[in-house]
């Protein structure tokens, strides 16, 4: 699905070189690579403050705790996800409340927030899916309507450009209170290990959020918040520092990909092409069909036997999972999600990919036949 080794392999030598400084400095944990990492982010990303921390789960735990949010308290997330921002949510005591996503872009819907809104609720935390980013000008308008806050999810989505009604344009992440990302290695920028960051364009938030990376500290010693143990290892932001310049490029790599893809699929019946929208950038951290007339086990079968992977994500929702039987979800609630996670396939989308690759993926999913 991804090819890590080829990409190490075209920037071996500044990564390398990353690496063994930081060894050689011996700074592992809070180096001067981490300052300046956050720096250089922030720069890109358009957001005032950029605060790393272990992981990207661990940063959507942090801007809960950094906004005081109180068990009973209701966050909005959409269903049809990875399981770590509900995960987050239920682990602080707080409330998830799933709602259903849109059939063509995957994404949480507007609509679908504002309806599960309640006196209890809190948060909204839209996750930009795939690469591309939810509609957050509508989103951060319901938010100010019911005063309530907005945690970005944008694990993967880092680098992609929102377009607001006005063709301004804003990064994935620096748009709501709070933007949540990980730099998982797969992910569109991502580390050798595990990695996250938070950033915000409010000032005291910021410094709170700094202290709960760092067990509540701000001065040494002295505990003002509760806080938790997640930062960023110096190792870790010398290599993300290599790898930023260079994510543009590796979002365009995808791209070209994906129109490779959408091009040889786009009249084949049984498939639908991932659509774009015309609020947001996609920058494919997953390139994903879906596979009509049941077809979809079949064709992952078939592609196993080629030798092409492929990916459900997700296979059951997140209303469907043992973990959250509690909560009492109804399937009824989730007929998008439930119909995407019997159709969906997600196929090879690396920055490495060959034409002969893409054609021989291509061309195999072409001659299949059921
Ligand atoms: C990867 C991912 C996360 C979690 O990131 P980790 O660094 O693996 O903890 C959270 N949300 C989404 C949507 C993700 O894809």
């Amino acid at each position: 699905m991804v090819d890590l080794k080829g990409q190490y392999i075209k920037i071996k030598v500044e990564i390398d070189n990353a690496i063994a400084s930081v060894i050689d400095d011996t700074s592992f944990i809070k180096g001067e690579q981490v300052t300046l990492f956050e720096k250089e982010l922030a720069e890109y990303a358009g957001s005032k403050h950029v605060i790393t921390c272990g992981n990207g789960t661990d940063a959507l735990q942090i801007a809960m705790m950094a906004l005081d949010f109180k068990p009973g308290d209701e966050v909005i997330t959409a269903d049809f996800t990875f399981i770590a921002t509900a995960e987050v949510i239920a682990l602080m005591g707080l409330t998830p409340v799933l709602v259903d996503v849109d059939p063509e872009t995957f994404l949480i819907t507007p609509e679908n927030i504002e309806k599960a809104v309640t006196s209890k609720t809190k948060a909204i935390v839209p996750v930009h899916l795939f690469g591309q980013c939810a509609e957050m000008e509508a989103i951060m308008q319901i938010a100010k309507k019911y005063n309530l806050y907005v945690i970005e999810d944008l694990a993967q989505a880092n680098g992609s450009n929102y377009i607001f009604n006005n063709s301004q344009t804003k990064k994935a992440g620096s748009i709501g209170h709070i933007g949540c990302t990980s730099f998982f290695p797969s992910k569109n920028l991502g580390c050798f290990g595990d990695g996250g960051a938070l950033m915000t364009n409010d000032d005291e938030l910021a410094k709170k959020i700094r202290s709960i990376t760092n067990h509540g500290m701000t001065v040494r010693y002295y505990h003002d918040n509760i806080g938790i143990n997640s930062r960023l290892d110096t190792i870790q932001a010398a290599i993300l520092r290599v790898k930023l310049k260079y994510l543009d490029e590796y979002n365009k790599a995808r791209n070209i990909v994906a129109s490779y893809y959408d091009k040889a699929f786009e009249n084949i019946s049984w498939l639908k092409i991932p659509k774009r929208t015309d609020w947001s950038d996609h920058i494919f951290h997953q390139y994903t069909l879906l596979v009509e007339d049941g077809k979809r086990d079949m064709l992952q079968k078939y592609l196993q036997q080629k030798n092409i992977p492929s990916m459900i994500y997700y296979p059951v929702p997140i209303h469907r999972q043992k973990a959250y039987s509690e909560y009492g979800f109804k399937d009824e609630d989730f007929s998008v999600t439930e119909m995407l996670s019997g159709k969906v396939l997600s196929l090879p989308m690396h920055t490495e990919m060959t034409e002969e690759q893409l054609k021989y993926i291509t061309n195999s999913v072409t001659e299949f036949k059921f």
